[in-house]
């Protein structure tokens, strides 16, 4: 299923890179040429796009994640849907939600966000990481659950993060106030690290593996509460030990 996916996302880099480019001012084309193009070529690419799509979606019948839960889940499609089976299967290799949070580019280590180090081995997948950045902006874009849990997260930046001082950015610093574009992205991936929870216990559950007692996600020192996934009954498993108090410092550093 990857492969299907990155000629997906290879012929959409091209249809978009030739679209941009028949358009510019100086692209030496006669307007009959461009529109011949256009017409030609980047309906070929479409048509490919689309078809592309269709055979995700076959391939997505199988997959009970889809069936069970993703396919209802607003603002996935059969391509981001795709994506996340492609890459977060199986469920297995991630004993723990950190393990995910960590390979998907959504860890926190030492309270800061993980960034590639120079000359250090990568601990995440950045083609991965790039593609639930484009999940959140979906997310941000649907009327869905996810999109509600967007807007409470940046409610709370927003109160929590007036100055540059309360959110520690440089960037910010440098304009002497907190960017929108900080609580934004901020809000955004609070939301695509609480749906990664939510995929991996999902998983786990139609695999028959045990869900561990859920930790609590913090967003400040007095309230805490668990939000369960939308649309699925998650069965925890009582029986097994608290999760480290190690992870609920990292969610709390989101
Ligand atoms: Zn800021």
């Amino acid at each position: 299923m990857r492969g299907l996916l990155e000629t997906y996302y290879d012929i959409q880099r091209i249809r978009i890179a030739l679209n941009n480019q028949l358009f510019a001012k100086n692209s030496g084309l006669s307007e009959q040429a461009q529109v011949h193009l256009k017409e030609k070529v980047l309906h070929f690419l479409l048509q490919s796009e689309k078809n592309l799509q269709s055979f995700m979606k076959v391939s997505l019948r199988y997959e009970p994640i889809w069936k069970e839960w993703l396919k209802d889940v607003k603002g996935i499609g059969p391509v981001l849907g795709s994506v996340l089976i492609s890459y977060l299967e199986p469920i297995e290799r991630f004993s723990t939600i950190s393990k995910l949070w960590r390979y998907s580019g959504y860890a926190c280590i030492d309270g800061k966000i993980e960034r590639r180090q120079k000359g250090e081995k990568l601990h995440y997948n950045p083609r991965l990481k790039t593609l639930l950045w484009l999940l959140g902006e979906s997310f941000v874009k649907s009327k869905g659950f996810y999109r509600e849990l967007y807007e409470q997260m940046r409610a709370k930046y927003d109160a929590k993060w007036k100055t540059p001082e309360d959110c520690g950015s440089a960037v910010c610093k440098r304009f002497g106030k907190c960017l929108d574009a900080h609580r934004y992205a901020a809000a955004k991936r609070k939301v695509v690290k609480v749906f990664l929870v939510h995929y991996w216990m999902v998983s786990r559950q139609l695999k028959g593996l045990p869900v561990e007692k859920p930790y609590i996600l913090q967003y400040s020192d007095k309230h805490t509460h668990l939000i369960p996934p939308p649309g699925f009954d998650i069965k925890f498993d009582y029986g097994r030990p608290e999760l480290p108090s190690e992870l609920e410092r990292l969610i709390e550093a989101v």
